[in-house]
C-alpha cells in the first residue's frame, strides 16, 4: 500500500466538486466553472491511497474516513481511520480507475460493479452496475478531472494513475444485453435459493409433524390383567376411542402401584400422580 497525491475529483460536466462532509456523508461543493481548485477547501481533497496494481482507496485528510459504495446504490464514507492506513478485508472503499480519456478518470467498485457518480442536484451516488472495464459510451456524470492539489506527498513516489486504460466499451446495446444477462442469471440464482429454503422448510415441517405423531401414540402394556397406556394410563379399551395420547409428551410412566389404603391404582412411577394429571407434565 502506497500512499500517493492529495487530489480533488471535479466533474466538467456539473463543475462540482466532490466532497466529504465531517458527518460522514458525501456531496458535492458549490459550483466552480473554471475547474480550478480553490485555496482553502479541505473537504474535496482525497488522499489516494494504493491497495494494489490500479485499486485505489480515497482517504480524506481532514475527515479521516474513506469514501465507500454501498450496495444500494449510495456512496458514503467508511469509519473514520486516523492513520490512513487502509484496514484489511474491507472491500467497498476500493476502486479501479478507469482513463476515460488524458486527466479523466472513472471510479468502479470491483465489489458493487457501479461506477462513483455525480448527480446534477449536488449529490453523489451510483451508476447503474456494470461489468469489469467496460465505461459506456455517453455517460458524463461517472467521469472526473482528477486535480492534484499536493503532489508527492509524504515524499512517497507518486502514483501514476493507470497507465494501461481499461477496455471501453463501444456498443451500448451490447451492455445492455450483457446487463440482462447478467441479471436474469442473478434472479435465476436467487430463484433456485428459493426454491432450496422452501424445500427445506417443507422437510424441516414434515419431520416436526412425525415427531408429534410420535409423540401422540399410545404404547399399551400388560399387567395384572389390564392392557393399558404407559403414558397416559388409559385403558385399551379407550384407546381406540381416544387415539391421541396426552401421556408420552409429558413423560409419566404409568405402573400398577398400592395406593394408602391398599388397593391396586395406575400411578405414575415418576411423579406419583394418576392418570388424571397425565396431561400436565411429569414432575
Ligand atoms: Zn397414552
Ligand atoms: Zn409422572
Amino acid at each position: 500500500m502506497k500512499h500517493g497525491s492529495q487530489i480533488a475529483l471535479y466533474c466538467p460536466v456539473w463543475k462540482m466538486f466532490v466532497k466529504m462532509s465531517k458527518n460522514g456523508t458525501m456531496g458535492c461543493s458549490p459550483v466552480v466553472q473554471s475547474g480550478v481548485f480553490p485555496k482553502g477547501w479541505e473537504s474535496e481533497i482525497f488522499e489516494l491511497v494504493e491497495i494494489k496494481v490500479n485499486s485505489y482507496a480515497l482517504w480524506s485528510p481532514v475527515w479521516k474516513m474513506f469514501v465507500k459504495m454501498n450496495n444500494n446504490g449510495t456512496l458514503g464514507c467508511s469509519p473514520i481511520v486516523e492513520s490512513g492506513i487502509f484496514p484489511k478485508g474491507w472491500e467497498s472503499e476500493i476502486f479501479e480507475i478507469v482513463e476515460i480519456k488524458e486527466n479523466l478518470h472513472a471510479f468502479w467498485s470491483p465489489t458493487w460493479k457501479m461506477f462513483i457518480k455525480m448527480n446534477k442536484n449536488g449529490t453523489m451516488g451510483c451508476s447503474p452496475s456494470v461489468e469489469r472495464g467496460i465505461f459506456p459510451i455517453g455517460w458524463e456524470s461517472e467521469i472526473f478531472e482528477v486535480v492534484v492539489v499536493r503532489p508527492n506527498l509524504k515524499g512517497v513516489q507518486s502514483i501514476t494513475l493507470s497507465p494501461k486504460p481499461l477496455k471501453i466499451e463501444r456498443n451500448t446495446e451490447k451492455i445492455d444485453e450483457k446487463a440482462l444477462r447478467a441479471a436474469k442469471k442473478e434472479e435465476e440464482k436467487n430463484l433456485k435459493e428459493r426454491e432450496k429454503e422452501q424445500e427445506k422448510l417443507r422437510k424441516e415441517e414434515e419431520k416436526r409433524k412425525e415427531k408429534e405423531a410420535e409423540l401422540s401414540k399410545h404404547k399399551l402394556k400388560s399387567s395384572r390383567g389390564e392392557i393399558y397406556c404407559v403414558f397416559c394410563g388409559m385403558f385399551k379399551s379407550r384407546t381406540h376411542v381416544v387415539d391421541y395420547c396426552s401421556g408420552r409428551i409429558n413423560d409419566h410412566n404409568y405402573v400398577f402401584m398400592k395406593d394408602k389404603k391398599d388397593r391396586w391404582e395406575l400411578l405414575c412411577n415418576k411423579c406419583g400422580k394418576s392418570r388424571s394429571y397425565a396431561a400436565e407434565y411429569c414432575s
